[in-house]
């Protein structure tokens, strides 16, 4: 089997370069590889690799800027996913990719089901939401990982940022009102993997799945654990737990407008895994620990 790994430097994308070898014949691209601004180097990035099996890591991530380059979003969220969904379609091939909670408004009391309705408010909830939409529409064999408030010890990511600021500030105020699962990157390449496996050997449909960490926390309660954790662990900061003051999303006016309640519920994919999601919590001491 011929896997085809298109964002291999992001943080999905490091960890997928390991869970993904043991499954086949391995090819890892990054931006350098393949930019998926330009459609016709996916066509021929395609034609040259023939991959059973693309896993699509790559994204435009850069929530904020987006607001102000929805076109540039949609050009790789929804135009490049497009593209490789056409290709898996014509041939077969099994196309991997990950969308976000970013596509729900935030506005349910609960956890959001897969088949609950989409309504994003951002122009990076939208694109992301085209991507998934074109996947569907292709007709052609996929898996869809929904994620949220994704984190790993390779790139820039909201834990990082605040351990960095804790150690230059006294004090640090981050957002309170806002819910979800911080969920690493680890987690997801290991699952995404289980998930090829199964599907290969026909124990999984395709479709859409949530996938992230269970239980849930704020910015802020996330803020105030992985510096308590890093302080256990040794770690010189300026501002601890108690100097970590909760606000309002108001008090903290960002371009692009974020769901209050990001939980995902991950029984699809779990029940159809027979998997148990580790507490969030789990993967922030890995990720303290490989700081440390
Ligand atoms: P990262 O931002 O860490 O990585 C994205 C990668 O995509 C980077 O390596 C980037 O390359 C690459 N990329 C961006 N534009 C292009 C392009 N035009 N052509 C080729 N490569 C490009 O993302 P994550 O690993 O965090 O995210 C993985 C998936 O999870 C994405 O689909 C994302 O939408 C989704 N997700 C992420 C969340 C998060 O909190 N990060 C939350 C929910 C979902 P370069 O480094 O050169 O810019």
């Amino acid at each position: 089997m011929k896997l085809l790994l298109i964002g291999k430097n992001g943080q999905v994308g490091q960890e997928l370069q390991r869970t993904l070898l043991p499954l086949g014949e391995l090819a890892a691209l990054g931006r350098d590889g393949l930019d998926l601004g330009d459609l016709g180097a996916v066509q021929r990035v395609l034609a040259e690799q023939a991959p059973d099996v693309i896993v699509n890591a790559s994204a435009y991530t850069a929530v904020d800027r987006a607001e102000s380059d929805e076109a540039g979003a949609t050009a790789v969220n929804a135009g490049a996913v497009a593209a490789l969904a056409a290709y898996a379609r014509t041939h077969g091939a099994l196309l991997v990719h990950y969308s976000t909670d970013y596509v729900f408004d935030g506005a349910k009391d609960g956890p959001y089901r897969e088949d609950d309705a989409t309504a994003p408010q951002s122009a990076y909830g939208r694109s992301k939401r085209a991507g998934e939409e074109a996947i569907l529409a292709s007709g052609c064999r996929a898996l869809v990982f929904r994620t949220s408030w994704v984190f790993s010890s390779h790139g820039g990511n909201f834990i990082k940022t605040m351990l960095r600021l804790a150690g230059e500030r006294d004090s640090l105020s981050v957002v309170a009102d806002q819910f979800g699962a911080p969920t690493s990157a680890e987690l997801i390449a290991d699952v995404t993997a289980l998930a090829i496996a199964a599907y290969r050997r026909g124990a999984l449909e395709g479709g859409i799945y949530h996938l992230t960490a269970a239980g849930a926390t704020s910015w802020h309660g996330l803020a105030s654990y992985a510096i308590e954790r890093a302080m256990a662990r040794g770690a010189q900061l300026k501002a601890g737990p108690a100097q970590i003051k909760p606000i309002a999303t108001e008090a903290y006016p960002l371009p692009a407008q974020r769901p209050r309640n990001s939980r995902l519920d991950t029984s699809k994919l779990c029940g159809a895994l027979d998997l148990q999601m580790p507490d969030w919590k789990v993967h922030v001491d890995r990720l303290i620990d490989q700081l440390s």
